[in-house]
């Protein structure tokens, strides 16, 4: 046997993370998490599993009854969506304009389903019409997007026209809002969206532990209707229904504390109000990015797609973007990423989430980012960064 190993008590660097999640926390939220734990079947825990329900509706902007946190990272509530929806032998029409669309396809054949896809390049949004045509050639059962993609810093939009062309086939949308939840304007019932996922790290600023999931009822009523079950126990809404819905039955036992995470990370997003805080996300991203092109640097979106959350920004030519992140995270404790997949050493993507959208974080990203690429070299004005961020705010 080995003997007891020794380890000292835990205390992380303190990073300010302007990165695609998790990003800074609100103190009120830590605090929520240090609270003591009640049962999961406790009536106090009731009552605040019906609080939560009844805020992630207002922050989706829904009233779809079926409306619950997904015990796990926004990863398991994609795959509760995902699972569920697609029946085997159902096609999913999945887009490949970035990262996480390629997850869906995985999630969508794993649940038996055939997929097909409706091509756009990394960094450019689906185009309507291409989405028509790829309906008119496969007939898909289900459509998944990604609203806001994390990968390439692209906001999705024509939102509503995507919906109605799946609906006109009469197949179900499900919508990957990990990164616009709460962050940027999402209108779940209004934009005809069957089924939404998200996460609580990212525009939520909570710690990722429960992660927001929605379904209408006609949605839910595929997922009740299917001939086999789901392939996962974990994940089978039709089981989650016993312990969200009426009955408040033992399922499996609730993470209790990235409940009250949740709860007081909504709560935060209620008193704000919903609608003040897209904008607020808006004016800080705004700000940060009048910033970066001050200081000469490029936007990889186009100003239509700009994504307010995640900002994807060009890696100048003759710096490597690796040192870059190890320089910031080392002298600054300030976290951003770099590209993945086909942007890969291409841009940087800088995080403008939940409690890291203040003009604090933008202040100083700017002025680290500055002096990150000063000391490479790179034909950069950080003055002229924060002077531009100054005046936009
Ligand atoms: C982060 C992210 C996910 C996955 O969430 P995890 O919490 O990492 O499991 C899915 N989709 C998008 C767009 C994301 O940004």
């Amino acid at each position: 046997m080995t003997s007891a190993p020794e380890t000292e008590e835990l205390t992380p660097p303190d990073r300010t993370l302007m990165g695609p999640g998790p990003s800074d926390v609100h103190p009120r939220v830590l605090r929520a998490m240090s609270t003591p734990l009640v049962g999961h079947l406790d009536p106090s825990f009731i009552e605040i599993m019906d609080e939560v329900q009844e805020l992630l509706r207002y922050t989706f902007r829904t009233d779809n009854q079926w409306t619950i946190p997904v015990s796990g990272t926004g990863s398991a509530a994609m795959e509760a969506a995902i699972g569920n929806l697609v029946e085997p032998g159902d096609t999913m029409l999945v887009p490949t304009n970035g990262y996480f669309g390629g997850r869906m396809e995985s999630m969508a054949e794993r649940a038996g389903g055939e997929v097909v896809h409706v091509d756009a390049p990394w960094g450019e949004p689906l185009d309507p019409a291409a989405v028509e045509e790829a309906f008119a050639t496969h007939q898909p059962d289900v459509f998944g997007f990604v609203h806001a993609e994390t990968s390439t810093g692209v906001l999705q939009p024509d939102v509503p026209e995507l919906t109605s062309i799946a609906h006109e086939h009469d197949a179900y949308v499900i919508a990957d809002t990990v990164t616009s939840l709460g962050g940027v304007e999402l209108r779940v019932d209004d934009w005809g969206v069957d089924v939404a996922y998200a996460g609580p790290q990212k525009c939520l600023s909570c710690p990722p532990g429960a992660s927001p999931l929605t379904l209408n009822d006609r949605a839910m009523d595929k997922v009740l209707s299917r001939d086999e079950p789901a392939r996962s126990w974990y994940l089978d809404l039709s089981l989650l229904e016993g312990y969200w819905g009426e009955d408040r039955s033992y399922h499996h036992t609730a993470p209790i504390t990235a409940v009250y995470g949740l709860r007081e990370a909504l709560r935060l997003v209620a008193e704000e109000g919903i609608e003040e805080r897209w904008d607020r996300h808006r004016r800080v991203a705004g700000a940060l990015k009048a910033g970066v092109e001050a200081m000469g640097l490029e936007m990889n979106a186009p100003d239509e797609y700009w994504l307010p959350s995640l900002n994807a920004v060009r890696v100048p030519d003759s710096v490597d973007d690796g040192q870059v992140m190890e320089y910031l995270l080392e002298t600054y404790d300030l976290e951003i990423a770099s590209g993945l997949g086909d942007l890969e050493g291409d841009i940087f993507r800088i995080g403008c989430m939940g409690h890291s959208a203040r003009a604090k974080n933008v202040s100083y990203l700017l002025s680290s980012l500055g002096d990150a690429l000063d000391r490479q070299g790179a034909a950069v004005d950080p003055d002229a960064g924060v002077a531009a961020m100054r005046d936009s705010l």
